[in-house]
């Protein structure tokens, strides 16, 4: 029953949590689309985060002649634009890393424990490569 369904269909199996449903190819194809939203979104942010933080440092090489205050608010501003560009660097990765585990038929398996992410989790972050509980322990480290 399993292998005549599998020939069918060229979408991957993804692992469910316990007590949930097994994707349709529905629900395979939104995540999927919303990963590639997230992507393209994201590469976007991150362009215009290093656009700005590009400004940021031009301006701050200009310090000669500057009141001190005014330099000191340049370095806080660019210190925040360095983080917002790496943060947003960040996400993008994880949502390329997504995809391309989606495409392997990796998709949906903690990096971690290597057990199921589970569908909520992932229709609620789609970008998520670990479980909850792995993903709590990551964050108290
Ligand atoms: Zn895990």
């Amino acid at each position: 029953m399993a292998g005549s369904r599998k020939a069918a269909a060229t979408l991957p199996t993804i692992p469910v949590g316990p007590g949930e449903d097994p994707w349709t190819n529905e629900e395979l194809d939104e995540v999927r689309t919303e990963l590639e939203d997230e992507v393209g979104r994201l590469q976007k942010k991150v362009a215009q985060a290093e656009a700005e933080l590009r400004e940021l440092l031009t301006e701050g090489a200009d310090v000669a002649g500057r009141d001190p205050a005014d330099i000191g608010s340049t370095n806080f501003e660019r210190d925040q634009g360095v983080s917002l560009a790496a943060s947003a660097r960040e996400l993008l990765d994880q949502s390329v890393q997504a995809l391309r585990l989606f495409d392997d038929g990796q998709y949906g398996v903690c990096e971690i424990c290597g057990g199921p992410i589970g569908k909520g989790r992932l229709q609620a972050f789609p970008r998520a490569t670990m479980c909850v509980a792995c993903k709590q322990k990551s964050e108290r480290r």
